[in-house]
C-alpha cells in the first residue's frame, strides 16, 4: 500500500503556487498517514488518539505558519474542523477562534 503524507493530502501543490514554502519544513512531512493519523477516518472518531500527531506538532519548527492556514482554510464558509492540525485538536483551534472574538469584541 502507497503511504500518504500530508502535506500532499492538504494541498501542497496549491501551496507552492503561493510560494508557501514553510510546507518544506513541516515535521510531518515525512509522516506515514497510516501510522501517524492526523484525522480521524469516517468509522475512528470515537477511538481516534491525537496524542501522536500532536507529539510530531510538537517538533515543528513552522507550527506558527501552519496554524495561521488552519484559521484560513477552516474559516472558509464550506471549512470543517476537524483532526489535529498546527499542533491543536480541533476542539483547541475552536476554543482559540472563540475566545479570539470574544476579545475583539
Ligand atoms: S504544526 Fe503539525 S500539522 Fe502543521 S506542519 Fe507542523 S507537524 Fe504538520
Amino acid at each position: 500500500m502507497t503511504s500518504v503524507k500530508w502535506p500532499m493530502r492538504r494541498g501542497s501543490v496549491v501551496a507552492s503556487s503561493k510560494g508557501d514554502d514553510w510546507r518544506h519544513e513541516a515535521a510531518c512531512r515525512d509522516v506515514d498517514l497510516e501510522e501517524i493519523q492526523f484525522f480521524p477516518g469516517d468509522d475512528e472518531a470515537r477511538n481516534w488518539d491525537p496524542m501522536p500527531a500532536l507529539k510530531v506538532c510538537s517538533r515543528c519548527p513552522v507550527m506558527q505558519q501552519c496554524r495561521i492556514e488552519a484559521d484560513v482554510s477552516e474559516g472558509r464558509a464550506d471549512g470543517k474542523v476537524q483532526g489535529v492540525w498546527g499542533g491543536e485538536t480541533a476542539g483547541t483551534r475552536i476554543a482559540r477562534r472563540r475566545a479570539k472574538r470574544k476579545a475583539s469584541a
